[in-house]
């Protein structure tokens, strides 16, 4: 960015509470239009930056989100990435660590900001943290480091006190207002009276390659929870569900799982057939370590992969990426267990 200009900021507003007000009627929160939204904000005028705004056809709440809206994010940051020196999504709490995660895959080459953010309270309400929120995220959206350059070139969620990694995020309430939280991965930034940045936590893109859209997000994939008394009946069934290419198993602890020979049984199969399964840890911190307890050993035996101390929501959306580039089996599994942009440590 050169000296002396007015940082350029785009806000891409897709839904979530943020921009919420109250349906008269039912007394439901619904989502308004991003003038609503602005207008609660005057104190977003006095930054002396540039900002415009691009909104969703009709803003969502995020429990609707999909891979269709995250291309359509993608390509709204794609579309004008020469034209902005950092980007501003609004977005609804329930589904952002799957946007950041998501986004995180699909934004090959990233060097500019793409900052997430939303709130617990409407804007328009007196307590609101969305104003703070709002305004804090254009700020880190627009910081540079020494030379100039933009200080977060990743997908990073702002959220009250903390700018965290997007892809190592979970939300960890529904009631306060620090809801997020990376459980495996330090803060980026620290949000207090100033913004202290963590430069050695900031991830940097190897490649200085220009961006590269991924927009193919396969969803041929889900979620299998174990619990005890899990029924093999139920086990199997979930295993070959029709069309699905992978599982994210979350299992107990370290990666543990039951030791019976069905269960073993069952994995073997569906690894046999092609079904990649990804094993991730049902705790949120810390992480899977094969061959730790003999009840681990079996399911990398069985041809499950480790997930190391990915988050599930990384696991999910990396999976539908890997699949949605076309690889087959064996190439997802290899990719599986790479790091590709600081989703986990290995
Ligand atoms: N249901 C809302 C959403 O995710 C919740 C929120 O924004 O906090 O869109």
């Amino acid at each position: 960015m050169a000296q002396n200009t007015r940082p350029k900021i785009l806000i891409i507003y897709t839904g979530g509470t943020i921009g919420m007000i109250e349906n008269q009627e039912t007394h439901a929160l619904q989502p308004f239009d991003f003038s609503h939204l602005i207008d609660n904000v005057p104190k977003v005028k006095k930054l002396d930056y540039d900002i415009d705004n691009i909104q969703f056809s009709a803003p969502i709440d995020s429990a609707n989100m999909n891979p269709g809206h995250w291309a359509e994010i993608a390509r709204s940051i794609e579309e004008n990435y020469d034209k902005f020196d950092g980007f501003v999504v609004l977005h609804g709490t329930d589904t952002m660590a799957f946007t950041a995660s998501a986004l995180s895959f699909m934004l090959e080459n990233l060097h500019k900001p793409v900052i997430i953010t939303g709130s617990q309270l409407p804007i328009g309400e007196v307590r609101t943290d969305g104003e703070e929120n709002l305004i804090t995220a254009l700020q880190v959206a627009a910081a540079t480091d020494s030379n100039g350059d933009p200080m977060v070139q990743e997908v990073a969620i702002l959220f009250e006190n903390y700018l965290w990694r997007g892809n190592r995020s979970t939300k960890m309430s529904a009631d306060n207002f620090n809801a997020f939280k990376s459980n495996n991965y330090p803060a980026l930034a620290h949000i207090g009276l100033g913004m202290a940045f963590h430069e050695e936590n900031l991830y940097r893109s190897p490649s200085k390659r220009p961006l590269k859209v991924h927009y193919e997000m396969d969803p041929h994939v889900m979620f299998v929870e174990l619990h005890p008394g899990i029924m093999e009946d139920t086990f199997r069934y979930m295993l070959s569900a029709p069309n699905i290419k992978g599982i994210v198993l979350k299992t107990y602890g370290a990666g543990n799982s039951p030791s019976e020979p069905w269960f073993t049984a069952a994995i073997n199969e569906a690894t046999s057939r092609g079904v990649v399964i990804l094993n991730v840890s049902q705790c949120v911190n810390g992480g899977v370590h094969n061959g730790l307890y003999e009840t681990g050993k079996s399911l990398s035996a069985a041809g499950a992969i480790s997930g190391n101390d990915i988050t599930s929501e990384a696991a999910i959306t990396k999976m539908m990426y890997l699949f949605g580039l076309g690889l087959n089996s064996e190439s997802v599994k290899t990719y599986l267990g790479c790091v590709l942009c600081g989703e986990m440590t290995i």
